[in-house]
């Protein structure tokens, strides 16, 4: 599994799929890409509604044929939009794509899309996920405050790789991360939702730092856009 930093909390993985999650990428300076460099996706994850997250998913959808899947709320304003493929969910549930099993979970956080002269949609309730792909999994938390029910995502899923948000006034910053981590008890961690604007700068080593303090066994791994891991 090959998972890939594009930028805030946008992530491409590659295993069995290719798997975008959270596609800001047109209006985010920082981004490694473009949303039309995409050229093959099976699979586009959308965390909440908020626009630095469901972002380019409906054009990446539109040029690559993935399926948008996403909780139910957003899934209805995406056929919309023009996208047939898609897949709604809600908390607690997992469904399988090709092999592929997505659970959402619980994120603590709030969510809607823009009104447009088309009428108004509820952006649902904001969702975290863990995907699986054969022995392989990770949790993209998406915006989320800290909640002891973590505990549970680790215990009942087991993922590799946890994708923490830490950029702070909007999710939890370095140190609520590296509590939920303690939780998670995943090798890997990575931190995302950060210096994307000065409204969430944080220094990553931060994070690095109470993984320690904390005496966790698990490895920071601080990604630029562009950088990737294999697992
Ligand atoms: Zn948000």
């Amino acid at each position: 599994m090959k998972i890939e930093y594009l930028g805030h909390s946008a992530f491409r993985i590659t295993g069995s799929k290719t798997i975008i999650v959270d596609p800001f990428l047109n209006k985010n300076p920082r981004a490694c890409l473009k949303a039309s460099d995409i050229r093959k996706a099976d699979i586009v994850l959308a965390t909440h509604g908020h626009g630095d997250h469901l972002g380019d998913s409906i054009e990446i959808c539109k040029n690559t044929g993935a399926v948008f899947v996403a909780i139910h709320e957003l899934t209805l304003y995406a056929q919309e939009n023009g996208i047939t493929k898609t897949e709604g969910m809600n908390m607690g549930g997992t469904i399988e794509i090709d092999g592929i099993q997505i659970t959402a979970v619980r994120a603590d956080h709030s969510s809607c899309i823009n009104v447009t002269d088309k009428g108004g949609y509820s952006g649902g309730n904001p969702i975290g996920f863990v995907v699986r792909d054969g022995n392989r999994a990770f949790y993209h938390a998406g915006d989320t405050g800290l909640f002891k029910d973590m505990k549970l995502i680790g215990e009942l899923y087991k993922p590799d790789v946890s994708l923490l948000p830490i950029g702070s006034r909007y999710t939890m910053g370095p140190r609520e991360a590296a509590y939920a981590a303690k939780y998670l008890k995943s090798k890997i961690i990575v931190p995302m939702h950060y210096n994307t604007t000065p409204l969430i700068r944080q220094n990553p080593s931060e994070l690095k730092m109470f993984v320690n303090e904390f005496e966790l066994d698990a490895e920071v791994k601080i990604l630029e856009p562009g950088d990737y891991f294999e697992i």
